[in-house]
């Protein structure tokens, strides 16, 4: 199950005699499957056609969340490659036992210590991915212009190139991003998991959330907030313990909206459908 030139891979630069393997689900775009080896028991993802770095930017990301302010548990990285001829890249971590509840209020705690962790600008040296799309993090001193530059703009000219969008779209968003000044409040450079819906977090079996599959920068600490109100799946205690840690400036769930156009946006590049019409909904409501 696992490609050969993968697994003779692991055997010559791990050590790993390789066990057993089990496939596992859930996974949006790669392959994943728990290892039992000599070594004990690891999660391994792959993907033959993603772009050659995709899992050493993964990699980045989690090792950049775990050295962040917050003691929130991050899969330890044990080997990330670049997809090499005849070898797909690959992201060999610890394996985590899921529980089967976790403390939500110390959560969003947590998650609210990680944001206190702060950058001279927005965005980072490095670019990523958010899913499988190109994520750039080009940095700029002011976040109205990080947002609309390297989050909203470089995916309305990817829907657009692809048909996906009219070119009227511009028309809305110009009219907004002329408006962005009046709606976000000040922020500092926070950083930020960058892909925060349900998916993308587990509960280890002693409850505490465990952040996977990251599309790391440094941005609004409301943009990630926002990103969990996308398809739901956090609890009210959750909030609670975002807001025992860190002010919430009002109207916050008023610029959820906007904050998600950058998610609805992705979602029209991968998926297009209905998420066209959401989108627009959103950009004539401002
Ligand atoms: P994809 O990148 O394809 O979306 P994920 O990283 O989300 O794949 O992983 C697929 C599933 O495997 C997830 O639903 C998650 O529950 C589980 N998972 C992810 N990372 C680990 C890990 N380190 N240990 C155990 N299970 C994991």
């Amino acid at each position: 199950m696992i490609p050969t030139e993968l697994s003779t891979h692991l055997s010559e630069t791990l050590d790993l005699e390789i066990h057993d393997t089990q496939s596992l689900s859930g996974g949006s775009i790669n392959q994943a499957v728990k290892l039992s080896s000599n070594k004990g028991d690891y999660f391994l993802k792959w993907n033959r056609s993603a772009p050659d770095d995709f899992f050493e930017k993964e990699a980045d990301g989690l090792h950049r969340l775990s050295n962040g302010k917050s003691n929130l548990r991050v899969p330890n990285v044990i080997s990330a490659g670049k997809a090499e001829p005849g070898r797909p890249g690959y992201l060999l971590m610890e394996f985590i036992e899921a529980g089967r509840s976790g403390n939500s209020f110390e959560f969003g705690r947590q998650l609210a210590t990680l944001h206190q962790t702060g950058a001279d600008q927005f965005g980072l040296e490095t670019d990523n991915y958010i899913g499988s799309l190109p994520q750039s993090n080009r940095q700029h001193s002011e976040w109205i212009e990080f947002f609309a530059r390297e989050r909203i703009e470089p995916q309305i000219k990817m829907a657009i190139d692809s048909g996906k969008l009219d070119t009227n779209i511009n028309q809305n968003w110009n009219r907004l991003a002329g408006k962005l000044d009046e709606i976000f409040p000040p922020a500092k450079p926070s950083l930020l998991h960058g892909d925060l819906w349900s998916g993308n977090y587990l509960f280890d079996d002693s409850g505490s959330a465990v952040l996977i599959d990251p599309a790391v920068y440094y941005g609004h600490p409301e943009m990630d907030l926002a990103f969990t109100k996308m398809f739901g799946g956090f609890s009210g205690e959750f909030y609670s313990g975002y807001e025992s840690e860190s002010t919430l400036e009002a109207g916050f769930s008023d610029r959820v909206p906007i904050y998600n156009l950058y998610p609805l946006l992705v979602h029209v590049n991968l998926f297009g459908g209905h998420y066209v019409s959401q989108l627009n909904t959103i950009l004539k409501n401002f």
